[in-house]
């Protein structure tokens, strides 16, 4: 249930009412909005009645909300949710652009790749210090070493960081060096973990696990939102089907789907959503055209040297000629793409 109030309603109409709430048994929730002041109740629904609080002061609607998941959803929230990230605002008209490999291998590495994105004009370095991998025997990452790189590469570029946290016990290590934390596929319904994190309100980059629905996916955002932390961005990787002529089958569906029923911004993960690089820059440019907020792609300097996901990772030059083509396709969609080195678009070179 939503209970919408004016905008001016004096806070002691506000704090009624959210006692009302409480002393019901549920939570209130105050929603950030434009043209009026909502509050989100959370909770077993038994005893409100809409009747508890139409006649209270400055009270002007009570909506119920008929999905299961609540906070996340647009029936509580109609603005999108715009989320700040050092002054890039993630979900406006300006596209986010995260790049980098799938796992940092060696300081030379990490340095080498940041140091080319830096060039094109890529604010946001993704890396994985802590790599979950379906085989034990495969690289597991660099765990503290590459943290500790990660916060050499921040320093010396400016960039923002995007790495997974895959267990409770590094929370505190990663948050010290990320701006955004990824909750990887694997790890979207481990409840307690999701919950741990969404305390930090630290962003967090949510990924849709191989096998979960859409409406499961929102029910874990809402997980954290319900920690307060309206900092999620979501993300579709692709889920697994009978096609076995790519890794994945990313749904693309779920890029409009998603924007209906939700306000919170979605990227797209084309690289492990199709697992061949020479797919990529396609899928890139239906994302963005599709309607995604922004895009999260593996780039590795040497590919072929790659400790995981190689195949799926382009190459610098490949990556570069992938932006220019972003950028030419955002305005299509009422977007844009600007990339801090050059105040002008992005040139062949
Ligand atoms: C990754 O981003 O490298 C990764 C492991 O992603 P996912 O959790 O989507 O498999
Ligand atoms: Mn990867």
């Amino acid at each position: 249930m939503l209970i919408l109030m004016s905008l001016n309603a004096p806070r002691q109409d506000v704090n009624s009412v959210k006692e009302k709430i409480i002393a019901l048994g549920c939570t209130p929730h105050e929603i950030p909005g434009e043209t009026k002041l909502a509050i989100g109740i959370t909770g077993s629904n038994e005893m409100l009645k809409k009747e508890n609080f139409l006649l209270m002061q400055s009270v002007e609607d009570v909506v119920p909300v008929s999905r299961k998941y609540k906070l996340v959803s647009r029936e509580m929230k109609s603005e999108n949710t715009l989320i700040n990230i050092n002054g890039s605002i993630i979900g406006s008209e300006e596209l986010l652009i995260i790049a980098g490999p799938c796992a940092i291998e060696s300081k030379d590495q990490i340095f080498e790749i940041a140091g080319q994105l830096k060039e094109m004009g890529v604010k946001f370095l993704r890396a994985g210090a802590y790599k979950p991998r379906s085989s034990p025997y495969s690289f597991q990452g660099l765990k503290e070493k590459g943290l500790d790189y990660l916060a050499e590469v921040k320093k010396e570029f400016g960039l923002n960081i995007v790495t997974e946290i895959v267990d409770q016990y590094t929370i505190d290590a990663v948050c010290e060096v990320a701006d955004i934390i990824q909750l990887g596929a694997r790890n979207m319904q481990n409840f307690t973990l999701i919950e741990e994190i969404g305390k930090t309100q630290k962003p967090i980059l949510l990924k849709r696990g191989m096998s979960a629905t859409v409406e499961e996916l929102l029910l874990s955002a809402e997980y954290i939102v319900s920690q307060n932390n309206y900092n999620v961005i979501l993300c579709e990787r692709g889920i697994r089907t009978f096609e076995n002529a790519t890794r994945n089958t990313l749904d693309l569906n779920a890029v409009p789907v998603i924007k209906k029923y939700s306000h919170l911004p979605i990227i797209v993960d084309p690289s492990h959503g199709v697992g061949i690089w020479d797919k990529i820059p396609a899928m890139s440019m239906a994302s963005i055209a599709c309607g995604a907020d922004g895009l999260i792609v593996e780039v590795h300097s040497h590919p072929e040297k790659a400790l995981s996901d190689g195949f799926q990772s382009l190459s610098p030059s490949t990556f570069k000629k992938l932006l220019i083509k972003i950028q030419e396709i955002a305005p299509v969609v009422n977007r844009k793409l600007t990339l801090s080195r050059n105040e002008n678009n992005l040139q062949l070179s």
